[in-house]
């Protein structure tokens, strides 16, 4: 998207990291806004859908994140997009941080990070029938790259994340992972499809024991638990 050494963010704050293996962690978020695939239940349509947000700089974001505060998130949207991340990842880095870039897998960059949280999007995401047919179409063709998901798998630290919304899903996530390079069970992670908390509890319970049974490992989505659907959080 572009060249120099800015970013268009939509949002940065502190907070605890939400989902995966760091759930609970203090973290500083840097949320870049737009994105290459359109989920129907993306949880930040205004980094997608409807992308808003403002320039800044590589050094104003690393200046920004709280003396103290160690690991900070770079998620969006979708960060990969944006050609000046490298230098982001490795500056905050230079700094001392703990680096998670949170992506959806589809869009590979040379960098540096200290985990690679991937999220590969399955067919429940797909745009809805409301949508125009090239829009779901394009969505179709891209939310899933292989060639990119094993570059991502061979190169770096990673957790996958899989967004579940019925049992059957986890037959996709299973067909995913057979033409990926191996991974350890416990780096897959299942999190329920829900942006409030009676969601998420209809769906964890059945989904937990399917974490029980095929050695795949629960996601929360905390954030939501404790402060609902809002932004900043
Ligand atoms: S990949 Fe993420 S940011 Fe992009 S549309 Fe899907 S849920 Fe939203």
């Amino acid at each position: 998207m572009s060249s120099d050494d800015r970013l268009r963010i939509a949002e940065t704050f502190a907070s605890l990291q939400g989902e995966g293996g760091l759930s609970g962690v203090p973290s500083f978020f840097i949320r870049t806004t737009g994105c290459n695939l359109r989920c129907e239940w993306c949880d930040t349509p205004y980094t997608s859908w409807e992308p808003e947000g403002e320039w800044q700089r590589v050094d104003e974001l690393v200046e920004a994140v709280p003396s103290g505060m160690r690991h900070v998130v770079v998620t969006g949207g979708e960060p990969m997009l944006w050609s000046s991340l490298p230098a982001l990842t490795a500056a905050l880095r230079a700094r001392g941080c703990h680096v998670t870039i949170e992506t959806a897998g589809t869009i590979y960059q040379d960098l540096t990070c200290d985990l690679m949280s991937v999220s590969p999007k399955l067919s429940n995401s797909d745009p809805g029938p409301a949508r125009s047919a090239s829009v779901r179409e394009d969505h179709r063709t891209s939310r899933i790259d292989r060639d990119v998901l094993r570059r991502l798998i061979d190169g770096f630290f990673c957790q996958l994340k899989f967004v579940v919304a019925e049992p059957s899903d986890l037959g996709e996530i299973e067909a995913v992972l057979a033409e990926l390079p191996a991974v350890a069970p416990a780096t897959v992670m299942l999190m329920p499809l829900g942006t409030t908390r009676e969601e998420l509890a209809a769906r964890g319970p059945w989904l937990a024991a399917l974490c029980r049974e095929r050695g795949f490992r629960f996601s929360p989505r905390l954030h939501i638990e404790l402060w609902g659907d809002r932004r900043g959080t």
